[in-house]
C-alpha cells in the first residue's frame, strides 16, 4: 500500500526558485551567478536561465564585475529597487497614512489623509480605497509596477481574512477589512496588527536581520510586541499573534482600554505614563493636565516627579521584558518608541529589572536595541513590508 505523492506542480516549483533566488540576490547583493549556484544548490542552467527572466522582468540588475581571479570576469546582481512597487497604510484613529515603497524598502512617496477611523468601522474600507486611488493618481506610480497593499492596524488581526477583531484603540471589533480591500484591488492584500508589521520590516531591512530569534517591543499610544521565531513571524494558534500589552500586571489596578483591570499596558504606554504622574503628584492642580513631551521635559529639567514615573515605568517594563526573555530566549530584544529623549529616560531601571528578573543564562549573549523616533511613515513602511516579505519568501507548498 503506498500514498498517493501528487506530482511536481512545475510552475509552483519555478516560483518557489525564482522567490529563492530573489531573496538571495537580495540579502547578498552584490552577488555573482556562480555564488547565487553554490547558495541555492541550483543548477547553472537554471540560474542563467531565471536571472535572465528576472532581468527582463527589470527585478534585478547586473551592476558590475568581480574581481578577475585569473579567468573570467563575472556580473554581479542585484535588485532593482524600482523593478516594482508596494503600498503600506497605516490605520489611526484620525489618520491614514500611506505610503509608497520600492523593492529595497525605501519610501518613495508618502502622504497623510485626516479622516474619522475611531468608532466608525463602516466606512473605513470605501475611505481606504478612496485614498489609496487618490494616492496612485498623485504619485503616477504604473498600477502594473505594483505588486501588493499592505495594511497596518492596532489590535487582534486575523490575518487569513484580514479581519480586526478587537481593537481599542479604533473602538472595531470584528471589522473585515481584507475582504473588500481584496474584491477591489489586483493585488495581494495583507492585513496584520502594526506591531507585526514593524518586525517585517526589522527582519528584511533593518537590525532584525542578522537574527533569527528576536523580539519588538513598542511603547507609545499602547504597548505593543511581535516575534520573530526562527525566521519567521510568531502567529499562535489563531494567526492573532501575541498580546504583551494586555498581561496582567496589576490585578486590582487601573482600568485598561481593553475593558480589563490591571494590564501592563495601562502602566507602560503614553496614557499610563500620565496616569502615573497624576498618582504621584500632590501639589499641582488636579485640573491641569500634561502632555507626554511636556512630562518628558520635566524630568530632562530634573523634576524629582517626574523622574520617578520614568524609574517606574522603566522597572515596569523592564519586569515584562524580563518575562518575554524567560519565555522566548532570543538573541535580541529590539524597543522602539515615538518620543525622543523616553527610552534613555526609561533605561536604568528597565535594565535594572532585566538583570534582576532574567532567569539563568536566558540573558547571556542577549543584545537589546532602542530605535528612537518611530514615526506614523515608518509603521505604513512596516505594512508595506508585509507584501516584501511574501515577495521574498518562497511560497508555501505543502
Ligand atoms: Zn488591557
Amino acid at each position: 500500500m503506498y500514498r498517493h505523492v501528487p506530482p511536481v506542480d512545475r510552475k509552483m516549483m519555478q516560483k518557489i526558485n525564482r522567490n529563492t533566488l530573489l531573496n538571495l540576490i537580495r540579502v547578498h547583493a552584490p552577488i555573482s551567478r556562480t555564488e547565487l549556484k553554490r547558495l541555492s544548490g541550483l543548477s547553472q542552467g537554471t540560474i542563467f536561465g531565471m536571472t535572465a527572466n528576472l532581468i527582463e522582468q527589470q527585478l534585478i540588475v547586473e551592476t558590475g564585475e568581480t574581481q578577475s581571479t585569473g579567468g573570467r570576469k563575472a556580473e554581479l546582481l542585484e535588485i532593482y529597487p524600482d523593478g516594482g512597487y508596494v503600498i503600506g497604510i497605516e490605520i489611526r484613529e484620525y489618520e491614514l497614512m500611506v505610503v509608497l515603497l520600492n523593492l529595497h524598502g525605501e519610501i518613495v512617496a508618502t502622504e497623510t489623509y485626516l479622516t474619522q477611523f475611531r468608532h466608525h468601522p463602516e466606512s473605513a474600507t470605501a475611505i481606504i480605497i478612496k485614498n489609496v486611488e487618490a494616492f496612485i493618481v498623485a504619485t503616477a506610480v504604473p498600477r502594473e509596477k505594483i505588486i501588493g497593499l499592505g495594511c497596518g492596524v492596532s489590535g487582534c488581526v486575523n490575518v487569513q481574512d484580514g479581519t480586526v477583531v478587537d481593537s481599542w484603540i479604533l473602538n472595531w471589533h470584528n471589522v473585515v477589512v481584507g475582504t473588500p480591500l481584496r474584491a477591489h484591488f489586483d493585488w495581494p492584500v495583507f492585513v496584520d496588527n502594526s506591531v507585526n508589521c514593524m518586525i517585517s520590516y526589522e527582519k528584511l531591512f533593518r537590525s532584525g536581520q542578522m537574527y533569527h530569534d528576536f523580539l519588538l517591543v513598542t511603547v507609545g499610544r499602547g504597548l505593543g510586541m511581535a516575534a520573530i521565531i526562527r525566521d519567521l513571524p510568531f502567529r499562535g494558534s489563531q494567526g492573532l499573534g501575541a498580546e504583551f500589552g494586555h498581561i496582567p500586571f496589576d490585578l486590582h489596578g487601573r482600568l485598561c482600554e481593553c475593558g480589563n483591570r490591571g494590564c501592563l499596558e495601562a502602566y507602560v504606554s503614553d496614557y499610563g505614563m500620565l496616569a502615573t504622574y497624576r498618582e504621584l503628584r500632590t501639589n499641582v492642580d488636579p485640573d491641569k493636565d500634561i502632555s507626554l513631551p511636556e512630562l518628558i521635559k520635566l524630568a530632562c529639567q530634573n523634576d524629582p516627579i517626574a523622574r520617578k514615573v520614568f524609574e517606574l515605568t522603566g522597572t515596569y517594563l523592564g519586569n515584562g521584558i524580563a518575562s518575554l526573555v524567560n519565555l522566548f530566549n532570543p538573541e535580541c530584544i529590539i524597543i522602539s518608541n515615538d518620543a525622543e529623549e523616553l527610552l534613555e529616560l526609561l533605561s536604568p531601571s528597565m535594565h535594572t529589572a532585566l538583570q534582576q528578573h532574567i532567569f539563568s543564562q536566558l540573558g547571556k549573549d542577549l543584545s537589546i536595541i532602542c530605535e528612537k523616533s518611530t514615526t506614523i511613515e515608518s509603521w505604513a513602511r512596516g505594512a508595506g513590508c508585509l507584501v516584501l516579505q511574501d515577495f521574498f519568501s518562497s511560497p508555501k507548498q505543502f
